[in-house]
């Protein structure tokens, strides 16, 4: 009878133990997933750590609309430091910032490329975050690992920015810049200048617009 009654209350006592510790645990692993904007700055913070986020990243002016993780597109590898800001065109005239970013969203299915880019802007001036700034995005070739890529739509083929297209480039890279700081001149590289690839194409061919862009971003950063 005795014996009974002790087994019964290690018992009890065993079973309240295993439930306090599933709490704990539990709760443990909700406060790891929940704040996604404090878990981003965390990540930044941990991967690469001279990052203060610049506010503009982080405001509505920016739609977080990150492609599902894939070999073909958003390979989900961390991205561990950022010597420079790598400018793009979609060379696809006329196709908005949304259309690209199926593009890059359908290469999981199709695997007909291995593309990306962290951002796009459209052709209203309107930015989409396609990859969390600490992850590698497929973009800019050998420097993949180092750079964070902006792909920029363009209504025709010489590749010529729309003025709403160019005006929010100037402030994402500017953020970018102080976010990560970088200096202009040579924090801000185009495809051309990785692998002499004609991209963005107008600013190839016509350098004096790419150093005026470079100006513009100084000027927007100070
Ligand atoms: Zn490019």
């Amino acid at each position: 009878m005795r014996f009974r009654k002790l087994k019964i209350v290690l018992i009890s006592s065993f079973v309240v133990l295993a439930v306090v510790l599933a709490i704990v645990v539990l709760q443990k692993l909700l406060e790891k997933n929940s704040g996604g904007i404090r878990n981003i700055i965390d990540n930044l913070v941990d991967n690469q750590e001279t990052a203060t986020v610049d506010a503009f990243l982080l405001s509505d002016s920016i739609t977080k609309d990150y492609l599902t993780v894939n070999e073909y597109s958003r390979p989900g590898r961390a991205l561990k430091e950022v010597n420079a800001i790598v400018v793009h065109y979609v060379g696809n005239p006329g196709t908005t910032a949304a259309q690209n970013r199926s593009y890059f969203e359908n290469l999981k299915d199709s695997h007909a490329a291995s593309a990306s880019s962290h951002f796009i802007i459209g052709l209203e001036g309107e930015i989409i975050q396609c990859v969390p700034l600490d992850e590698i995005s497929y973009a800019s070739n050998d420097r993949n690992y180092d750079t964070i890529a902006i792909e920029c739509c363009h209504p025709d083929e010489t590749g010529q920015f729309t003025t709403a297209t160019y005006q929010s480039l100037v402030k994402l890279t500017a953020s970018l810049c102080k976010t990560y700081g970088l200096n202009p001149e040579d924090g801000i590289i185009r495809h051309y200048d990785v692998t002499g690839k004609y991209c963005p194409l107008y600013y190839v061919n016509n350098e004096d617009e790419w150093y005026g862009f470079k100006l513009d971003v100084k000027a927007e950063m100070e």
